[in-house]
């Protein structure tokens, strides 16, 4: 009896459990499909979504052929303390998938019921919380930034309760599944939870599993592979923080079963992008000490890694040991220089300036000091001419600026941002001038050919800022009047958003419309987002 296998229970000596889906009792219905993710990466027609075939794939009906649906044991720290065995507690992966391109994927839902490592809970996820992962995971794709992506979303008439702001509030929900894929779902808790309990051979599979699938540029014959790995996730983690940084993206709930030993985002719960500029944003209303508040991201990651390497230790020798500290210490130079690299591309610098992460940080000074929109100030910045911000006139179409320009130290922000740009055209001439020297040394008996100097103009430096300063990302208030309209079954509003946030960098009719480039309204202020899902 495959229902059997889900009772909960300790596991032991296994990485999964088999574990089936729970069938919706009720009618269900399909929210939205990314056809991108569909026909890309799983190599499917999109008109496949109108089987009910599909729909019982998805929602945990039915599962495929040859497959046995497996839940993941893993433990983690949560909130900075181990929390023992956590796992899969509504999460099924149905199928592994190698598509055209030779890329192994893995399908998973969430919200499909209980498994082995439920706990206490029910196995399942709401609609509102599986809109928001739904809608985000796609959009942090399409702002470039790693992350597991989601194919589908259907909600159920089954009741879920839940007390979305735990003041004793229980209100009656629907099931939602959401079906995510991801080239793998491990975590650093994947790895935690082995060496905790002492499984060192199976941590050792594990492990060479991972380095063989997912870091094949690691020699499995190299005894140093563990410690390579290690210093693999060291460094893509920071790259994935400041990314993170870049966008104003809040991850809510940076415990180490949810960070991804690929270094994806994973895990979208009480999620937020910042707003109005402020390095204490925290987006989960249920995180009283603030620990994951957005400016303390780093800092977290940090934690993480190192109980990523308390893991590994017993497979290290002492050497290797003494090299995975050395590792660490590593980290936040790594950190910075990524963070300043992606910072200084979103101001449209070329080249190297001596003051550039001052610059950086006087702004966002600025930008904390006025609560200018962190989002709409960099695109502004993007569309704005030089000659505009010279002049210190700013149109009124540039809100986000206008409130930066009330700060005594604007224009002088501004100057110095000004000569920093004519820096990135001279530095830009100087690559010309190089280039075109060795175009003429190369091409011999060509001689007296005459290049045309195209330095750093402003309309290049805008082109460069707006295709990596975003227009649109996915605001609170954006996500939840989505949500309110989807629990009346209108999906529209998460149709819209689905289709603004795939050219977050493009200007889009309908987007305007609707505000998403304007002053948050004012209702948003109150909207709150708790761990509850
Ligand atoms: P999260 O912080 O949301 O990623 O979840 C932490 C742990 O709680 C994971 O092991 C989840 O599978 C589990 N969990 C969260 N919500 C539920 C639920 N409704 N039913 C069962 N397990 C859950
Ligand atoms: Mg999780
Ligand atoms: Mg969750």
């Amino acid at each position: 009896d495959p229902i059997q296998e889900n009772y909960v229970r300790q596991v032991r000596d296994c990485i999964f459990s088999v574990a089936y889906p729970t069938p919706f009792k009720s009618r269900v219905l399909l929210v939205a499909v990314s056809k991108v993710v569909l026909e890309e990466i799983l190599d499917l027609d999109v008109s496949i979504t109108e089987t009910d075939d599909f729909l019982q794939f998805v929602s945990g009906g039915k599962v495929g052929i040859g497959f046995v649906p497996l839940a993941h044991r893993y433990g983690g720290h949560q909130f900075g303390s181990w929390a023992g065995q956590l796992g899969d507690g509504r999460a099924h992966m149905i199928g592994v998938y190698t598509n055209r391109y030779g890329e192994r994927w893995e399908l998973q839902l969430k919200g499909s019921g209980k498994t082995p490592y439920s706990r206490d809970g029910d196995g399942r996820a709401v609609l509102r919380s599986s809109v928001r992962e739904f809608l985000c995971s796609e959009a942090m794709h399409y702002l470039g930034i790693p992350t597991s992506r989601a194919a589908s979303l259907v909600v159920s008439d089954d009741d879920v309760w839940r007390d979305q702001f735990y003041n004793g509030n229980v209100k009656k929900e629907r099931g939602a599944v959401v079906l995510r894929v991801a080239k793998s779902w491990f975590r650093i808790g994947s790895l935690e939870i082995l060496a905790h309990s002492g499984e060192l051979d199976l941590q050792r599979s594990l492990l060479d599993f991972i380095i063989q699938e997912h870091f094949p540029s690691i020699s499995m014959n190299d005894s140093n592979r563990y410690l390579d790995f290690f210093s693999r996730v060291v460094s893509e983690t920071a790259n994935l923080i400041a990314l993170w940084m870049s966008v104003g993206f809040a991850h809510g709930v940076c415990n180490t079963d949810n960070f991804s030993l690929l270094s994806i985002t994973i895990d979208y719960g009480p999620f937020g992008f910042m707003e109005s500029y402020d390095p204490d944003f925290v987006p989960n209303t249920s995180d009283d000490e603030r620990r994951y508040k957005i400016g303390n991201q780093a800092n977290v990651g940090l934690f993480n890694l190192d109980k990523l390497l308390q893991a590994l230790k017993p497979l290290l020798d002492s050497r290797q040991k003494q090299l995975a500290f050395q590792i660490v210490e590593g980290y936040s130079s790594h950190y910075y220089l990524h963070f300043t690299e992606l910072f200084k591309a979103k101001l449209g610098f070329l080249g190297e300036g001596e003051d550039d992460y001052y610059l950086i940080a006087f702004l966002l000074r600025l930008m904390e000091d006025t609560k200018a929109d962190f989002t709409m100030t960099f695109r502004q910045l993007s569309e704005i001419t030089q000659d505009q911000l010279k002049e210190l006139h700013i149109p009124k179409e540039y809100w986000a600026l206008q409130d930066l320009a009330k700060h005594k130290f604007f224009s002088d922000w501004v100057t110095m941002y000004l000569l920093r740009l004519r820096r990135s055209r001279y530095t830009q001439e100087r690559l010309w001038g190089s280039l075109c020297a060795r175009i003429c040394r190369e091409s011999s008996g060509k001689k007296g050919q005459t290049v045309s100097n195209k330095g750093d103009s402003d309309s290049k430096r805008r082109k460069r800022m707006t295709s990596i300063n975003p227009r649109y990302v996915l605001r609170n208030w954006m996500a939840e009047s989505a949500i309110r309209k989807a629990e009346m079954n209108d999906f529209s509003g998460v149709h819209l958003l689905q289709q603004v946030l795939q050219h977050p960098f493009q200007r889009q009719s309908v987007a305007e419309k609707a505000g998403y480039a304007l002053h948050p309204p004012t209702w948003a202020k109150d909207l709150k987002v708790s761990c509850s899902s």
